[in-house]
């Protein structure tokens, strides 16, 4: 891989980059054709990252369908598919690990802890090995792109971090891989996350500037789905991502809600622009 990247890199032609753990959505395509659209060769990466996964997640039994993976991504037209095993990530003996301050204990760190430490770190060594002009990331996981962003800037790397917008399904449930472990009835009430942050939108396009009440209004729609369990329900600051009390310049509301033994997570983009406040599911 470092010979390839290195190779074009040598013509003047550095590549975008998609990372992803595979079974592969239209989310993780709509990164491919983002980055197809931009630069030339496109890499993605398959690697499902042991040091991301806590002793009692679902590691062993994460989706791998690495043959349809590799087929899909071929007729997306990308030039190199990079699927390493874990041991030439993490040979014997390693012990080297980047790690994002105050950024990686909060919200999903605090629910998962070293799950951030795992993820920069991958990151890390795969831009290291494949030294893009641009990678691109999902907003789905907003908190994991701003750690990415922040490590990028303090790291000095060469790399453009890119964020792409979040892809639904047609009742509003965002793509994930791990939706596959839904059953029927979860899956129907998985859709709860849409509905509490699209009453969220709708509540600000009305003029409501309140933090609390926001978030108030969205635990409330949570508690009308028996299955639904909310871990976190928060509505934070972009850049630092701490609470806030009024809404004010670009924050999120984040949601992580458990449906069954499934963990989800969904996010509204909240933006100032000219006085008014655009939100973007
Ligand atoms: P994963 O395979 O879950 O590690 O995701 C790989 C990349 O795809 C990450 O940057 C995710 O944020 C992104 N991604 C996952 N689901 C979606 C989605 N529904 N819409 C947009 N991007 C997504």
């Amino acid at each position: 891989m470092k010979q390839v990247a290195r190779q074009a890199r040598a013509e003047g032609r550095p590549a975008g980059f998609v990372p992803t753990m595979g079974a592969l959505h239209e989310g993780h395509m709509s990164l491919v054709h983002a980055a197809m659209a931009e630069c030339r060769p496109v890499v993605a990466s398959i690697f499902v990252n042991p040091t991301q996964f806590g002793p009692s997640e679902d590691f062993q039994k994460y989706p791998r369908t690495l043959a349809q993976d590799s087929k899909n991504l071929e007729d997306a037209g990308i030039d190199t598919l990079f699927a390493p095993a874990a041991e030439e990530i993490y040979p014997r003996g390693f012990r080297t690990w980047v790690n994002v301050e105050g950024l990686s204990e909060r919200l999903e760190g605090r629910a998962r802890p070293g799950h951030f430490r795992g993820v920069t770190t991958v990151v890390l060594k795969l831009l290291e090995i494949v030294q893009p002009q641009k990678a691109f990331f999902g907003r789905k996981d907003a908190q994991q792109a701003r750690l990415i962003r922040q490590m990028a800037r303090d790291l000095h790397l060469d790399s453009e971090i890119v964020v792409c917008p979040i892809v639904r399904e047609p009742d509003g449930l965002a793509m994930s891989s791990r939706n596959a472990y839904l059953s029927p009835e979860e899956r129907r009430a998985a859709t709860v996350l849409y509905r509490a942050l699209d009453g969220a939108r709708r509540a600000i396009a009305r003029g409501e500037r309140d933090a609390l009440r926001l978030v108030a209004a969205m635990r409330e729609v949570l508690r009308t789905e028996r299955l639904a369990d909310p871990d976190y329900v928060e509505l934070v600051d972009a850049e630092t991502l701490e609470p806030m009390t009024r809404l004010r310049g670009v924050c999120f509301a984040l949601l992580a809600v458990r449906i069954g033994a499934t963990r989800l997570i969904d996010n509204l983009l909240i933006e100032e622009r000219d006085g008014a406040f655009v939100a973007t599911l």
